[in-house]
């Protein structure tokens, strides 16, 4: 069948991590699964809780009749209702269930996002290094990803964010705790970004909106507190999933936050309802719904991933590796020893380590280590981190 050339450069750009997918694959038959250190994929490995199990188990057995059938695009009410009640008490934010859209998890939310407020043409602001899809996401909505840089230490750069607003920006896209990096982004950043938002939407005429991808928000170390965009800038989205702080990618849920403030709040949301039903999926999955529902305040056990970042962190900068310390979500974002990312990327393969280049996040001269793997594969991998360091040293 042919393929656009459009998604043949695209299957191209994104190749990194499918590149160290069938890598992994090549070594894990060459070498034993137990003898490669796989680090390149953000696939949590914690265990979702007991209680989140069977509250999966519970809802599979209810046979209340009509129960597998459509429901409102939106997502069940009362499922909506608790999403809503959760906001309020951890964000300090008035909100109900007529501005929550439960959708297919991350990914989905901000694909409705994107899909309800872009024109053709339209821009959309993101700090790099990014999660890769954004570049796809945009360009699935007829929008282009405009990639700023951020600070030495990841931190949002305002000044570069300003430059690049223009007439064309529709949105600003954030991600904290970040994928690749685990920063996240403070009070103080957020609340100049939303002041600087404010500003060029009044200069611009236009409503700029600011999205933010959260679906690490729960997993963060040391007492780091996300901060609340929908509390701080009034055009404001949270898109967002349960996939990694209850370890349920698989199960595809998550969901749109719309701040009640923001402007012409009831057409955005009738928006992504109507986006929620048209891009294919129809509505986030039933099953899940109800069964997230009554677990909201559940998640994994996140002192598992601080034990593997510190262990990592710690061991890797004796080794002369310079990371900054990642304060969430479960990934490493070290300095490659060497210039070319990719060729030091290469060398840990012949250790038997898989990373990937930061090349692949808008980040060159780094590397990810995803750390949501066993303290054996952390532990294996030492040795080999160590002699990579010391090779490019001699
Ligand atoms: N956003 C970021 C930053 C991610 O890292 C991921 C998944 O790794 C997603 C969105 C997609 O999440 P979901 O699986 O919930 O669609």
């Amino acid at each position: 069948m042919p393929v656009s050339l459009k998604i043949e450069d695209f299957m191209q750009r994104s190749s990194w991590i499918r590149k160290m997918f069938e890598e992994g694959a090549r070594l894990k038959k060459a070498h034993g699964a137990q003898n490669v250190f796989d680090f390149s994929l953000g696939n949590p490995n914690v265990a979702p809780t007991d209680k989140m199990k069977e509250s999966i188990v519970k809802a599979a057995q209810d046979t209340t009749p009509g129960i597998h059938g459509y429901m409102p695009n939106a997502g069940f009410a009362d499922v909506r209702s608790a999403v809503a009640q959760r906001i309020r008490e951890d964000e300090g934010v008035e909100i109900d269930e007529n501005s929550v859209v439960m959708t297919v998890g991350a990914g989905g939310a901000l694909n409705v996002c994107l899909k309800t407020i872009l024109n053709p043409g339209d821009e959309v602001i993101v700090p790099k290094p990014f999660f890769v899809e954004y570049v796809f996401y945009a360009d699935n909505h007829g929008g282009k990803a405009v990639l700023v840089p951020t600070r030495e230490d990841f931190s949002l750069d305002l000044r570069s964010i300003e430059q690049a607003i223009n007439s064309k920006t529709a949105a600003v896209l954030i991600n904290s705790p970040n994928n690749p990096t685990g920063k996240v982004y403070s009070e103080q950043e957020i609340l100049g970004l939303g002041e600087l938002l404010e500003r060029k939407s009044k200069e611009l005429g236009r409503t700029i909106v600011l999205i933010s991808d959260e679906p690490y928000r729960g997993i963060t170390y040391d007492g780091v507190k996300v901060p609340s965009i929908l509390r701080t800038y009034a055009n404001s989205i949270v898109a967002t999933s349960f996939s990694k702080d209850l370890s349920l990618p698989g199960e595809r849920l998550g969901y749109v936050a719309v701040s009640p403030n923001m402007d012409n709040a009831q057409s955005t949301m009738d928006g992504l309802v109507l986006c929620n039903r048209i891009l294919g999926f129809v509505n986030a999955p039933a099953l899940i719904q109800r069964a997230v529902k009554n677990v909201l305040r559940e998640k994994v056990d996140i002192s598992i991933y601080k034990r593997r970042r510190d262990r990592l962190y710690e061991a890797l900068s004796g080794f002369g590796y310079e990371c900054v310390k990642p304060e969430g979500a479960f990934y490493l974002f070290p300095k490659a020893p060497i210039e070319d990312d990719v060729k030091f990327v290469a060398r840990l393969q012949e250790k038997l380590i898989l990373t990937v280049p930061g090349t692949g996040f808008g980040g060159p001269g780094y590397f990810r280590i995803a750390y949501c793997v066993s303290d054996e594969t952390i532990e294996g991998s030492l040795k080999g981190f160590q002699e990579a360091m010391n090779e490019v040293r001699a």
